[in-house]
């Protein structure tokens, strides 16, 4: 079979879907065709591809004109123009984005949306959305520590001591205990908030205070547990107690990062205006979940900008920012996807709709959307 790896477009990605390492594990039984300059914004030189056995194409045509085609963004109207019916496309397809599915489906490929993977074990190796969160939580402490005009540790100098930072960070999925241990590195006193119950052992053994937001009534109880390794929105009143202790604590934080998302609906608002207003000058917010609305009010999105003497950022895609890790992961994730379905004895593609991670995957397929997000 032959896999096309197109560059990619969209206005800041800089990642490519395929690298040397995972090209020449896939060489071995299908051709494979690299865009010319995929890999430019990921450090990675045509050349490296070439080496690994790949054909380099001119034209993003060429690159399309494949069986399986491997993409970070999902394709836009143009590029699902150059994409051939009864292809297979494997990317991160934005499912819950209604216009974007039908235009795949009715490109007729076979599209399967990484973000769909089951969180079960035997795919963890695949699951991009947590190889990519991984990385945005250690950029995000990275650019707040960047762009805070104090210390993250404490040091004793000849000039006197400087007390460590205070960090808060709300939402501690993939990305939030990244953030936490990054911080920790830095020397950072951290705080953390979440409502699935199994977080609070895990922020604890990163060696930060876990804030508890008691659960009053079995619902609470209930809905805290999420589904499948997710979280699901929290009651009125259980939002309510905890925007009152993260009020309280953000206004001691030098630092607050926020990652909170909800599959599927926009993120939960975390801290308010006046949360902002409460806080000391010169602090520093990272969103790390504008994309989906953002935990901020009055974040904006792709920028950083002042608000009441405090600066928000909400830089998006951060996990781009870091492109050849997160290349090379995200690659790596794709291939082991890719490796599911392809016969190791003669490279042939076979969909088994009975393989729960390859039919929670799949978006698309025979010109129609298989599932809605
Ligand atoms: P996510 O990006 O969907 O959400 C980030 C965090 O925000 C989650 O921890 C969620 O509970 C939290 N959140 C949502 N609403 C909130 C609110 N109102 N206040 C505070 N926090 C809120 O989640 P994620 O990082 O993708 O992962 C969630 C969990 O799934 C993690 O525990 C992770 O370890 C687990 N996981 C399991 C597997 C697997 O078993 N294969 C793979 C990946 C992740």
């Amino acid at each position: 079979m032959r896999v096309g790896v197109p560059a990619e477009i969209r206005a800041g990605e800089t990642r490519v879907a395929a690298t040397p390492e995972t090209v020449k594990k896939l060489v071995a039984k299908n051709e494979v065709r690299v865009q010319a300059g995929a890999g430019a914004a990921s450090s990675i030189p045509d050349r490296d591809y070439e080496a690994a056995g790949a054909k380099i194409v001119a034209s993003a045509a060429e690159a399309y004109d494949a069986g399986i085609v491997l993409k970070v963004r999902s394709p836009s109207a143009e590029e699902s123009g150059l994409l051939k019916k009864d292809s297979i496309l494997i990317g991160l397809l934005e499912p819950f984005n209604a216009a974007q599915l039908e235009g795949l489906a009715a490109s007729g490929v076979t599209g399967f949306a990484m973000e769909w993977l089951p969180r079960i074990s035997r795919a963890q190796s695949m699951d991009v959305l947590s190889s990519q969160a991984n990385i945005a939580g250690y950029k995000a402490v990275v650019l707040a520590a960047a762009e805070i005009g104090r210390f993250f540790p404490m040091l004793m100098t000849a000039a006197g001591t400087v007390k460590a930072a205070r960090v808060l960070i709300l939402g501690v999925g993939v990305a939030g205990l990244q953030a936490i241990a990054t911080a920790k590195r830095l020397g950072a006193v951290i705080e953390a908030s979440d409502v699935r119950p199994p977080v609070k052992e895990q922020v604890e053994s990163l060696g930060a205070k876990f804030l508890d937001v008691p659960y009053l009534t079995d619902e609470e109880r209930e809905i805290a547990k999420g589904t499948g390794g997710y979280a699901r929105p929290m009651p009125a009143d259980w939002m309510r107690r905890q925007a009152e202790l993260v009020h309280q604590r953000a206004t001691q934080s030098d630092v607050v990062i926020t990652t909170a998302l909800i599959p599927g609906r926009p993120a939960p608002k975390l801290i308010k205006e006046d949360t902002v207003r409460a806080m000391k000058p010169g602090s520093v917010i990272v969103d790390l979940a504008v994309e989906q609305g953002g935990n901020v009010e009055g974040i904006e999105r792709g920028r950083i900008v002042m608000k009441h003497g405090v600066k928000l950022i909400g830089l998006e895609n951060l996990a781009a920012s870091v492109p050849f890790d997160a290349s090379a992961l995200y690659a790596r994730n794709l291939f082991n996807f890719l490796s599911l379905m392809l016969d190791p004895k003669t490279g042939e593609f076979k969909l088994d709709r009975t393989d729960e991670v390859i039919a929670g995957t799949l978006a698309c397929a025979d010109g129609k959307i298989v599932k809605r997000g």
